[in-house]
């Protein structure tokens, strides 16, 4: 397990799914943990109880990430209630399902403001302190539907394309002041995200996965702890799918 002790991490998204699993990880790796939510207050809270009582440091901070003055007010939220900033996981993310022919103006800004507008304001915000203090990591989650597309997920998909390029262009822009930016892009991970989908849709996805199972939480969140952490400190600008082998070429 990578060591983050002394290190604050912020989480979006952070009360339930993935990003309820990385704040738990990171905290067990060490890190004190703010743990933003939108609208699942106890269940932010469940997380943030469950890593005090094992010792850890966190707060549950509410913020809209599709809101770029919140996301500038969470950012000080965290430096003034843990005392700095030194990784940040763009997590939360919504999908708003259709075909691109049939698909309402408000489901596609509502996808692309959640899941890619919201990335680039926490990175603004973040990447001002981390620059300073010469040091930080940011590790985006975005999704192998980003690499190579879905049929009724074009909001989707073009917001997570979208945040491989920012993540990339973040990492060059950042590198020399010793701030890496990297993404994970998860397959089809057990989730409420996911529990939404039909038993014909599952099915069709299991069939392309070649280690034939869904990922859990745990496994992505093993990930972005990885990459927030010094083992990948020669490591920028990377998209590290975790998806059971669905999408190498
Ligand atoms: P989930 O179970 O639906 O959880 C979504 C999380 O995002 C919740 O904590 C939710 O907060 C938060 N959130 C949503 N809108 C928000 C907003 N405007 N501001 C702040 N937080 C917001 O989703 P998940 O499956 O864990 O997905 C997490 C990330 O992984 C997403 O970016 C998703 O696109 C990506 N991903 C998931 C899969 C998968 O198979 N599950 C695959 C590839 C990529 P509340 O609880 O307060 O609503």
């Amino acid at each position: 397990m990578p060591d983050l002790s002394n290190r604050v991490a912020l989480v979006t998204g952070g009360s339930r799914g993935i990003g309820a699993a990385v704040a738990l990880h990171l905290a067990s790796c060490g890190a004190a943990v703010a743990v933003n939510y939108a609208g699942s207050q106890s269940a932010a809270d469940a997380v943030v109880e469950s890593i005090r009582e094992a010792g850890g440091r966190a707060v549950a901070l509410q913020a809209d990430v599709s809101d770029p003055a919140a996301c500038g007010a969470l950012v000080q939220s965290v430096v003034s209630e843990l005392g700095g900033l030194d990784i940040l996981v763009n997590n939360a993310g919504i999908t708003r399902d259709g075909l691109v022919v049939r698909m309402s103006d408000d489901d596609w800004a509502a996808v692309i403001d959640t899941n890619l507008t919201g990335v680039f304001s926490l990175t603004r915000a973040a990447g001002k302190i981390m620059m300073k203090q010469r040091s930080g990591a940011i590790v985006n989650v975005t999704s192998v539907v980003g690499l190579v597309g879905n049929a009724g997920q074009a909001n989707y998909a073009a917001a997570k394309a979208g945040v491989i390029g920012l993540t990339k262009s973040v990492a060059r822009e950042l590198a020399s002041r010793g701030v890496r930016a990297n993404a994970v892009a998860p397959g089809f991970i057990e989730t409420d995200m996911t529990a939404a989908l039909s038993e014909a849709v599952r099915e069709s996805t299991r069939a392309q996965i070649a280690m034939g199972r869904f990922g859990s939480p745990q496994d992505v969140a093993a990930t972005v702890a990885f990459l927030a952490s010094d083992e990948a400190a020669y490591i920028t600008g990377q998209v590290l799918a975790v998806d059971g082998g669905m999408t190498f070429v």
